[in-house]
């Protein structure tokens, strides 16, 4: 469905996590599905938001439209997204100044295959989550739908930021745990793994993604092998750590999830 047709909500709450990187709900429109780890294309009009009210109404004002993934899990009531500021970008420099309130445009077509449901072999085992940055979201989204949590008898989550103040949703991590470890039965044992990479931070690893699992420190840390024959493993953020873990898990036997077959799947934010 083409972004000419997307529809208004309204966006309910705002929190700055650093200068660079907020999250923020909105309303859900009735009717709007997605499944957990899915993306929405986003737009906003600059001379609509609040910050630009001085501007004159009538110049024009073209929506700007980029791709998010989903924070919030597919049963939440509101929408939440998790979003970087890029010095210049032509969406965020604008998208920073939202406030509560403001208009944002939904084009309520999900997209994406960064979905567990994508796995048909092997069978649900361990699942191993790799994020940087806001990269993280569709992995909050998978971790806030009990499937997840019913389906996996083992769930890594190693996630990587510059600074210990960029790694965001760390309590959320923890009320997700201890919530679907009170409904189910024999609930997957999560492992969150922090990373910090440009200064030293206590409880996290601090070296890059792909030189922890191409060592073997990922595992040791975590007490679990990657295997070919057991583990579901998603990567998604920055293209670099996506292409440099992916090389290194092939060089280990793991494959490329294709038509439901493998274990690797991916998902670049540019
Ligand atoms: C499938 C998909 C899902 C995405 N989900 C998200 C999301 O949940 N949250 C989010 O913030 N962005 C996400 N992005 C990126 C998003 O679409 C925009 O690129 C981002 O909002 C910046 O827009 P911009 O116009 O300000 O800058 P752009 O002109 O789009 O980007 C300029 C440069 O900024 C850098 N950049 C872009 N996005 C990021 C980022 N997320 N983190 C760090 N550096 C970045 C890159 O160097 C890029 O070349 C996603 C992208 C894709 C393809």
């Amino acid at each position: 469905m083409s972004d000419q047709n997307a529809i208004s909500i309204t966006v309910l709450s705002k929190t700055p996590i650093t200068p660079t990187l907020f999250s923020f709900t909105t309303t859900r429109p009735d009717g709007f599905r997605f499944e957990a780890g899915q993306f929405v294309r986003l737009g906003v009009a600059p001379n609509e938001l609040q910050v630009n009210q001085t501007a004159p109404k009538n110049a024009i004002s073209p929506k700007i439209f980029r791709a998010y993934s989903v924070v919030s899990s597919p049963y939440d009531e509101h929408l939440e997204f998790f979003s970087v500021v890029v010095p210049d970008g032509a969406f965020t420099s604008q998208l920073q100044h939202l406030q509560v309130g403001d208009t944002l445009y939904l084009n309520p077509e999900p997209f994406g295959f960064l979905t567990l449901a994508r796995y048909q072999e092997p069978a649900p085992q361990d699942l191993w989550l790799f994020a940087t940055g806001t990269g993280l979201a569709p992995f909050i989204s998978m971790l806030g739908d009990m499937m997840t949590w019913q389906n996996y008898r083992d769930i890594v989550l190693a996630y990587s930021s510059r600074t210990l103040a960029e790694l965001a949703y760390v309590d959320k991590i923890a009320d997700l745990q201890s919530q679907f470890g009170q409904f189910i039965d024999t609930p997957a044992r999560l492992q969150f793994v922090p990373i910090v990479t440009r200064e030293k931070a206590d409880g996290c690893l601090n070296e890059r993604i792909p030189t922890l699992i191409e060592s073997g420190k990922l595992e040791t840390h975590v007490g679990l092998s990657l295997n070919p024959a057991t583990s579901h493993i998603m990567l998604c953020g920055n293209p670099q750590m996506v292409e440099d873990t992916k090389e290194t898990l092939k060089s280990k036997g793991l494959t490329m999830n294709r038509r439901g077959v493998g274990n690797i799947a991916v998902e670049n934010y540019w």
